[in-house]
């Protein structure tokens, strides 16, 4: 085990980003080789931390000034075991391809416990689309798949957005794909519902995130009826974890972006919320402005000199970090407990740094890792393929229904799982597992391909 987590450090040793979900996948799996030894005779560990292809390539554009810009794009096709490559697009300035094959490595296991078909992929690019207009954001997008066409469709390579790939980029995206194919598939998710979009697909990752946090109260008997909620972030998931958790009779006090957090004792209403999808969604505001509106509210900016992110320092009973990856370090995951948070559920992918997963476990939390407790996003893309390949919409009432049922169904896969191998109540153990094992049967049932 620690001998293929070294050969992953030698061959690409500034990769941290991928070493950290690959080690933190492969510490959990261990009793489950143990028990299977076909899989350490197979080698399946070094091929399924090998991505199936990576894709790097110039992205060339025209800045409203008439510059010329470049970019670099990528695609990593990490794995399609048990489905066509499946998984978001990145655009921020701190892509590379560490970050995008630790997302698209999380994104294998994640599809799997979805239980639809779907492999695992990630792409994205270093653009910034903050601060650049609407012309320039096309100008880019069409130059992304003015290369990155001849690498998806519908039955092969998947996109959706993620960081900085919203409606309207993935707009801009899908209408140059079907220029250069001249065809009208199912290519990308997340797209409008006017044409071929999913209802709740916008809203899936936050609503999913707290339908899994229901699940986890629910084993002991509470709701989320009046708990006090600290969310990050206050992008697409964010807004929708928001939103979900004051249907359910929650409160929350916290949002955020990059520049700094709002602190709203009195807490985020509907209309406050209202607020802050016209200020983020429309406006491409900052959440300074929040404080503005409503001057009950206390902002704080970033500061980087601090070892510790002041969000996580406030009294409450859940947190739902939202916004990025290691966004709680392991002074955050203390300040949490001392708080008396006792249940995390992340909405971003990979936001807790090991020494946080390992205080949330050893503190006995209810602790819903990304690859459970974010799922729902990419579960309701696999359920806008479904709709695009029988050309029809489902009313959303269905779609939230089923959305509802998948949730349940990670929650009790990640139950089974983790009690199969004597680690009950380990959600950390019993995502990567019950993931692992699907997607390693596939593999061995296909061959040495
Ligand atoms: P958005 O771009 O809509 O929002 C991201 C939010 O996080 C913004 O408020 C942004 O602030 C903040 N943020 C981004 N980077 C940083 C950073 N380095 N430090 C502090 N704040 C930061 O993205 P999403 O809401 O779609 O994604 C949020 C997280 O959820 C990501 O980890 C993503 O991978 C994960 N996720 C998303 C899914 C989806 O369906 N969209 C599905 C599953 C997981 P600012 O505007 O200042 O950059």
């Amino acid at each position: 085990m620690s001998d293929i987590i070294q050969l992953i450090k030698d061959k690409d040793p500034e990769q941290k980003e991928f070493h950290q979900a690959v080690a933190e996948v492969l510490e959990t799996v261990k009793p489950v080789l143990d028990r299977n030894p076909q899989y350490r005779k197979e080698n399946i560990l070094s091929r399924i931390t090998e991505p199936e292809r990576v894709i790097m390539f110039r992205v060339p554009w025209m800045d409203d000034t008439g510059q010329i810009q470049v970019n670099r794009g990528f695609r990593i096709e990490m794995s399609s075991a048990i489905g066509p490559y499946k998984g978001g697009l990145r655009f921020h300035p701190s892509v590379n391809l560490s970050i995008l094959k630790f997302l698209a490595f999380e994104q294998v296991f994640k599809n799997a416990l979805t239980t639809l078909p779907m492999g695992g992929g990630k792409g994205g690019s270093d653009f910034d689309p903050k601060g650049k207009s609407d012309h320039e954001v096309m100008r880019f997008c069409q130059s992304f798949m003015a290369e990155l066409f001849r690498h998806i469709g519908e039955n092969t390579d998947i996109p959706a957005g993620d960081i900085g790939v919203g409606a309207r980029e993935i707009g801009y995206l899908f209408g140059m794909y079907k220029k250069l194919r001249n065809e009208f598939t199912g290519v990308l998710t997340g797209k409008s519902l006017a044409w071929g979009g999913s209802l709740i697909r916008p809203e899936a990752t936050g609503y999913g995130c707290v339908y899994f946090a229901a699940e986890m109260l629910s084993v002991k008997n509470d709701t989320l009826q009046a708990k006090t909620c600290l969310v990050s972030g206050s992008g697409n998931v964010a807004q929708f974890t928001v939103e979900k958790i004051l249907e359910l009779g929650g409160t929350v006090k916290t949002l955020s972006d990059s520049a700094g957090y709002i602190y709203d004792e009195k807490g985020i209403d509907a209309d406050k919320l209202a607020y802050v999808m016209h200020l983020k969604n429309i406006q491409r505001g900052r959440i300074s402005e929040y404080a503005e509106k409503y001057p009950d509210a206390v902002y704080t900016p970033t500061d980087d000199a601090l070892d510790y992110n002041p969000l996580w320092d406030h009294e409450a009973d859940c947190a739902f970090p939202s916004a990025t990856q290691n966004e709680i370090n392991g002074t955050d995951a203390a300040n949490l407990i001392k708080n008396n948070v006792t249940l995390v559920a992340e909405g971003a992918n990979m936001p807790s740094t090991p020494e946080a997963v390992n205080i949330f476990l050893d503190n006995k939390i209810m602790y819903g890792p990304g690859k459970a407790a974010n799922a729902g996003g990419v579960a309701v893309s696999g359920l806008e393929m479904s709709q695009n390949s029988m050309r029809l919409n489902w009313p959303g009432e269905e779609v939230d229904n089923r959305l509802k049922g998948i949730m349940r169904s990670i929650h009790k896969s990640c139950v089974y799982a983790a009690a199969e191998y004597d680690q009950p109540g380990n959600y950390v153990a019993g995502a990567n597992i019950a993931g692992f094992v699907k997607v390693v049967n596939a593999m061995l049932d296909q061959g040495l391909v």
